[in-house]
């Protein structure tokens, strides 16, 4: 099972990938959206890291519900509060638990995921973030390898799709033949939590 450490080293493991890969991430995002995917999420992590490490919440469902709402607070952009409704409603699924099985931080992340498709409007197949978090929090029912294989499998898989939300809708046929940032940054999260859980 996993706990309130695990979670937070979870967030911490994110933060350092969102780290070494924002420049990555705002390539992405300059290709079809604004260039600030890579800074918003540096921000948003490095804030949920530095205040889950000064006061470390007692269960795994309130890490995730602290770095849900200070994604929300201290992210400008689209992801922000897409991420944050994400790890909010995933924490807020998990309850007071003190330790938590994969399964039940699955069906946690399944809830969260479906908040974002509400909050957001979007539908898998529409070349957003979603492409890659659905087909993670599939996997996870199997294993954390899986999650990270689907994320990364469902994050390429956006590049020869036509984006339907946000804003690489505007560019309509152009946004064709570029991978979703969104989607690139949700691989990292299932990357970093399979290292975690090794
Ligand atoms: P902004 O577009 O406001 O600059 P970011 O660049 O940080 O915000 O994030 C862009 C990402 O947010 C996109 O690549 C996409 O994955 C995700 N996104 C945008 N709008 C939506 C939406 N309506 N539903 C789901 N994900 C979305
Ligand atoms: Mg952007
Ligand atoms: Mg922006």
């Amino acid at each position: 099972t996993y706990g309130a450490g695990f979670a937070a080293r979870w967030m911490a493991a994110t933060a350092e990938a969102v780290e070494r890969e924002a420049g990555r991430l705002t390539e992405l995002d300059a290709a079809i959206g604004d260039a600030d995917h890579g800074a918003n999420l540096r921000r948003g992590f490095a804030a949920v890291a530095d205040a889950l490490a000064k006061e470390p919440p007692a269960t795994p469902g309130a890490v995730l519900v602290t770095a849900g709402r200070l994604l929300i607070s201290t992210v400008g952009g689209a992801s922000g509060p897409l991420y944050g409704t994400l790890l909010r409603r995933a924490g807020k699924a998990l309850g007071e638990a003190g330790e938590v099985t994969r399964t039940e931080l699955a069906d946690a992340l399944a809830a969260g995921v479906a908040a974002v498709g509400q909050l957001g409007g979007a539908v898998a197949g529409d070349k957003t973030m979603l492409d890659a978090l659905e087909p993670a929090v599939a996997g996870l029912r199997e294993s954390f390898a899986a999650a990270r294989a689907a994320a990364r499998d469902g994050a390429l898989a956006t590049v020869p799709l036509r984006a339907r939300k946000g804003r690489a809708a505007y560019l309509g046929e152009r946004s064709v033949g570029h991978e979703d940032p969104g989607a690139a940054s949700s691989a990292l999260l299932f990357d970093a939590l399979e290292e975690v859980a090794a």
